[in-house]
């Protein structure tokens, strides 16, 4: 059963001053009028209709940066949403916005409004690719604005991208473990995706940027996860969702998008546990003939992991491993992420 469930408002950043390479807002806003703040309790209204069961509810702010809006709008779309929080029709407010939109008097206005969730759009720890990407603020300003936020607290959140210009392996890695040092309780990582009406759209077509392969993307982020969840670190989003790029007007151009890219990422995850348990195996008994057959063991979340994205590990395996007859099995006594290899003859 659904436990917990997020009611998202776009809220449009009409008017941002930045230009950061990837983001299509203002195309889109260009075109767009204030969300009357009537409109949030249409949706909300329209989402707690079909979320009665569900315990746990959560009213969030996405799109472009709320802090950076003016405080009066900020105000008006808050002020409706508390009185559901008061009303006790959701538990949490949540809501997102840019590094250096944060002060103290921002956080105390948040706090007034009984704001749970801060999170903060980073996506880099790097000078350099934060400055390529048009954030217009460096990796100081991300320190900052994590611990104030943290100091009043909220709970907080850190969204990485993986894939901006001058990004690589190292910078992802880097990114990720400054984030350990944060210490946020969820996160999110994006691999970027071109999207029409970008700068970063143009310097594609111009060959000034390469997007990402699907492969590339897959092996930084699995780096990046697991720095972060080895630091007991909520991932809540790998990836993202295909709703992200059809609304509203995000078409893509180009980068890495997969629908199940979570997926794609946690069962490579799983393939390196395994084919690690594997070799070891391997090397003890010195050849696969004489292994023969094998099994691979997942707890049934994890099965799917395990399998690979549509059969991608199994083809995997038997392509690699010719000599081995492997089978791919339940075990209810592993926990979820974790795998075992045995033989099996
Ligand atoms: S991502 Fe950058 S350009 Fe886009 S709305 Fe946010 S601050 Fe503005």
């Amino acid at each position: 059963m659904k436990t917990h469930a997020i009611i998202p408002i776009f809220i449009p950043h009409l008017g941002c001053p930045y230009d950061c390479i990837f983001c299509n807002q203002k195309a889109i806003t260009a075109k767009q009028k204030p969300l009357p703040a009537e409109s949030v309790r249409t949706t909300v209204d329209t989402w707690l209709s079909t979320l009665d069961s569900v315990p746990n509810r959560e009213i969030a702010f996405y799109g472009g940066s709320f802090t950076a809006i003016p405080m009066e709008m900020q105000r008006e779309y808050l002020k409706i949403a508390k009185e559901y929080k008061d009303g006790k029709k959701v538990e949490k407010l949540h809501l997102s916005t840019r590094p250096d939109a944060i002060d103290e008097r921002i956080l105390e206005n948040l706090k007034n409004y009984g704001v749970d969730v801060i999170e903060l759009g980073v996506q880099s720890f790097d000078d350099e690719v934060l400055r390529l990407s048009g954030r217009g603020h460096d990796a100081q300003v991300i320190y900052k604005s994590a611990e104030l936020i943290k100091a009043y607290g909220f709970q907080l959140g850190i969204q990485l991208m993986i894939g901006l210009p001058k990004d690589s392996l190292d910078t992802c890695i880097f990114s990720a473990e400054e984030t350990v040092k944060i210490a946020p309780d969820i996160a999110r990582l994006y691999p970027t995706v071109v999207i029409k009406d970008t700068e970063l759209y143009n310097q594609a077509l111009e060959g000034r940027y390469v997007p990402l392969s699907e492969k590339e993307a897959i092996l930084r982020t699995k780096e990046m996860y697991k720095i972060l969840t080895g630091a007991g670190i909520n991932i809540i989003r790998v990836g993202l969702k295909s709703s992200d790029l059809i609304a509203p007007g995000g078409l893509m151009g180009g980068g890495d998008f997969h629908p199940a890219f979570r997926q794609l990422v946690e069962g490579e995850i799983a393939k390196e546990i395994i084919e690690e348990r594997l070799r070891n195996l391997l090397k003890a008994e010195k050849s696969e003939m004489q292994i023969g057959d094998v099994s691979f063991f997942a707890n049934p979340a994890s099965f799917s992991n395990m399998v690979g994205n549509g059969g991608r590990n199994k083809k995997y395996f038997a392509e690699i491993y010719p000599k081995l007859n492997i089978r791919y099995k339940v075990c209810n006594d592993l926990k979820p992420g974790c795998f075992d290899v045995k033989i099996t003859k």
